[in-house]
């Protein structure tokens, strides 16, 4: 068959959506890593062929079941649990478990999908999964969080495994999380395995990993202004989210001579000209974590920081970018007001927070733009620094893992320049990014054969 008979970008795409009605998260993530493939596999036979792209892009398997659990007031409570192994053609799934009212099949499989890429970035030997459920953590008491994580496992522990498929936290699921769901999963089994990451230091966890996704994106911001012969001394930077990836990405700045201005949550953000100091970014990680509080109170603790609600934070002029919440929060009129203001630097902490339209507003502007799957990678590195620790049964002190998060974050951008280069000294991140994660995964499922 002449190669041409396969290479229809539009007529898979509309395939992906027709085997996926309602599900546009999922769609958006295949549509941004199909449109580089499809140019890379042009003359590459084999992929055609094995219809290695329309396999990556259908998950291995989806798994949906029910957690029920009790409220303090004694009324019994429906949720929905998800687990998505999407690839494990390099190793074991591993993926977070995200626990919030927005979760449903979609968010999951794009969350799995580019998961799958992103492990294969890290060089380490993990497959693609993400779980969660649509469970609202915020206002309920840490009794009924217990209760739901223990009901949530209950379920799940049949699915997962040390060598099957690793979860690990995500948005609305720390340490206590973690550790919670770890108890249940020793108590069903009897088993002191390694069938979760992000725990606790006491019983198996890693040093440095709360820290290593913000950091990790912020190190790769680094490495791209390297490459222009820049630092990120003096930078201003506009951060949005306040949670775990947020608040470190804001500390690895302050420690590499940065000035975060701006923090975020659903509700509104917060600008602070003055900068955010370590201290600030302290209490904001306790305010958040510990007294389940708003970004909003941070005027009233610290004055000349001004709150706008029901607003994202992309209208403050800056340096560097670091989107760090959620999904599709920077559209395209905010890509092309932060390039209007003169940002040469975004690097996405979250997964996929800018949606297609700003992707390709930050690729025609030929500004520094690192996705998700390569900037945000060192969480799940460290998250498989974490299995290879317990594997070996000892801890690696935080200067080696912190020596370890940086080269893998200097490897990813390494490979991301090996596919990304496009000349006049422009990288496409996104592509290189994409490109090298998809070889390593496609190589391997052609070793398999049709499986
Ligand atoms: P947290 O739960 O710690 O924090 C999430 C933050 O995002 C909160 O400030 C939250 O605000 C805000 N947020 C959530 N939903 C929305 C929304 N719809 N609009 C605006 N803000 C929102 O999560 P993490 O910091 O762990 O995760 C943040 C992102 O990073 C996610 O995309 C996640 O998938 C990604 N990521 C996380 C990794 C990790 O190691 N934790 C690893 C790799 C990627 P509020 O308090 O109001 O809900």
């Amino acid at each position: 068959m002449a190669i041409t008979d396969h290479v229809d970008f539009n007529g898979f795409m509309e395939g992906v959506k027709r085997r996926n009605p309602h599900q546009p998260e999922f769609v958006q993530a295949v549509q941004e890593v199909a449109e580089d493939i499809f140019a890379f596999i042009q003359d590459k036979e084999e992929y055609h062929e094995q219809q290695i792209l329309r396999r990556i892009a259908e998950p291995d398997r989806v798994v949906s079941f029910r957690v029920c659990w009790e409220d303090d007031n004694g009324n019994i409570r429906v949720q929905r649990g998800y687990r998505v192994q999407n690839n494990n053609a390099i190793g074991p799934y591993k993926g977070g478990i995200r626990f919030h009212p927005s979760v449903n099949e979609s968010v999951l499989k794009f969350l799995a999908f580019e998961q799958t890429f992103k492990n294969a970035l890290t060089g380490l030997p993990m497959g693609g999964g993400k779980g969660g459920s649509n469970f609202n953590p915020k206002g309920k008491s840490v009794r009924e969080i217990m209760r739901f994580c223990q009901s949530f496992m209950t379920e799940l522990y049949r699915h997962i495994g040390a060598d099957v498929d690793v979860p690990a936290g995500d948005i609305g699921v720390g340490g206590r999380e973690i550790g919670y769901m770890f108890g249940q999963y020793k108590r069903i089994t009897n088993q002191f395995t390694v069938v979760l990451t992000g725990k606790g230091l006491e019983y198996g966890g890693s040093l440095i990993r709360p820290e290593a996704t913000g950091y990790g994106a912020v190190y790769f911001l680094a490495n791209m202004l390297a490459v222009k012969d820049m630092t990120l001394e003096g930078k201003t930077a506009v951060i949005s989210g306040s949670g775990n990836v947020a608040t470190h990405a804001a500390e690895k700045v302050v420690h590499l001579g940065g000035k975060p201005v701006t923090l975020s949550d659903s509700a509104g953000f917060i600008h602070d000209p003055e900068g955010l100091t370590l201290e600030k970014i302290d209490w904001v990680k306790k305010h958040k974590t510990y007294r389940r509080g708003r970004i909003a109170d941070y005027c009233d603790e610290f004055k000349g920081a001004t709150y706008h609600e029901g607003k994202t934070p992309w209208g403050v002029a800056c340096d560097v970018a670091l989107p760090c919440a959620t999904q599709n929060e920077l559209l395209g009129d905010d890509a092309r007001t932060l390039v209007a203001n003169g940002c040469i630097g975004v690097s996405e902490g979250a997964n996929m927070p800018t949606n297609l339209e700003g992707v390709h507003v930050f690729k025609d502007a030929r500004i520094l733009f690192a996705p998700g799957k390569a900037a945000n990678a060192g969480g799940v590195a460290v998250s498989g620094l974490e299995m290879s620790q317990n594997s070996e049964r000892r801890s690696w002190s935080e200067t080696e893992l912190q020596q370890m998060l940086k080269d893998i974050m200097s490897g990813i951008h390494s490979n991301c320049l090996t596919y990304g280069e496009m000349g006049g000294g422009y990288v496409d991140y996104v592509k290189g990014a994409n490109i090298a994660g998809f070889k390593k995964v496609a190589d391997a499922m052609l070793a398999f054969g049709v499986v």
